[in-house]
């Protein structure tokens, strides 16, 4: 029998997370708070519950794919959150970016009702969730990985053991700390390029061949010449990224100033409306001075 799987959490995301889950065979129940945004799964198969807890009901695994701290305490330990049908041998996997301190949390709240957190936030963005070409960044206890390793394999092309639980959370913050630093400088460089007389696409092909090069400026950078901001990852979601990134890297005695200087970039661009657009957008504000 195909083995019980719940997915809480349908955005950007947690849709193509799921639809992969269901193309794998696994039987999926899902949960979105906005419940509309289920129709599609609906239709592919998935079981569609009202609530967190019910959709924890009966699954062995339970991922979650929520956008911050907030809306996974919410999901998994609010009023009928998914902690309520946990039972031992339930393994949690939480895939959303959360701060280490709520993981460390969340796991002692499973471990109250038998159950197992595996944290396993995911690099990769809306194109891999859809692709099952994500790679999971997994903290907690190798027995625990390879009973749900089938269900992570059916989403992604990497999945990365790193430590006990919390060391997933701590990682994906640091990626996204170099991440969001770079589309931020990205930005002020690519602002700077537009009035300085130069030739913008010579000077980007230089840049993109050249040492400052990377994936990520090759996507973003296109994204801001275009003025294409439809999300792949949501603005307002990477100032969340920089913010817990400064906190956890605080605990460790490093002050990250250029996480500060880039958190305010992506402050001045929601202030002006740009939270609920890309992260790429974050260029908007530089050019309408
Ligand atoms: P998203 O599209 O904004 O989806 C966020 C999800 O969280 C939605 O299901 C939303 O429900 C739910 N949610 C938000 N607040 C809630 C609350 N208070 N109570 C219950 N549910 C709530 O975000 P995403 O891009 O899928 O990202 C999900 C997570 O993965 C985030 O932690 C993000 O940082 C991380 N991530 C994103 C990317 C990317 O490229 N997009 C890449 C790697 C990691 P509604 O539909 O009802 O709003």
């Amino acid at each position: 029998m195909a083995e019980n799987v719940a997915i809480l959490g349908l955005g950007t995301m947690g849709a193509g997370m799921a639809a992969n889950l269901l193309k794998a065979g696994f039987s999926l129940t899902v949960y979105n708070r906005t419940a509309a945004k289920a129709g599609g799964l609906v239709s592919l198969g998935a079981r569609l519950a009202s609530t967190p807890a019910e959709a924890a009901q009966g699954a062995s695994i339970v991922i979650g794919m929520l956008a911050d701290d907030g809306a996974s305490r919410e999901v998994w330990a609010g009023k009928n959150g998914a902690l309520e049908s946990a039972v031992a041998g339930t393994i949690l996997v939480e895939s959303s970016t959360v701060s280490p301190a709520w993981i460390a949390e969340l796991a002692e709240l499973a471990a109250q009702h038998g159950a197992e957190l595996l944290d396993a936030p995911v690099t990769g963005s809306r194109g891999q969730a859809a692709a099952g070409q994500l790679a999971f960044l997994v903290g907690g206890s190798e027995r625990a990985l390879q009973a749900v390793t089938p269900a992570l394999k059916a989403m992604s092309k990497d999945v990365i053991h790193l430590g006990p639980t919390g060391s997933g959370a701590k990682m994906k913050l640091i990626n996204n700390f170099l991440a969001g630093v770079q589309v931020a400088s990205l930005a002020e460089g690519l602002a700077w390029i537009e009035r300085s007389g130069l030739d913008r696409e010579k000077a980007l092909s230089i840049l993109k061949a050249g040492a400052p090069g990377s994936p990520l400026f090759a996507t973003i950078s296109e994204r801001m010449v275009s003025h294409n901001y439809d999300v792949n990852f949501l603005l307002r979601l990477m100032m969340k990224d920089l913010t817990y990134a400064q906190t956890e890297a605080a605990r460790c005695n490093v002050d990250l100033e250029t996480a500060a200087a880039a958190r305010r970039r992506f402050e001045a661009a929601v202030a002006k409306g740009f939270g609920e657009q890309d992260m790429a957008a974050v260029i908007e504000p530089l050019r309408n001075l």
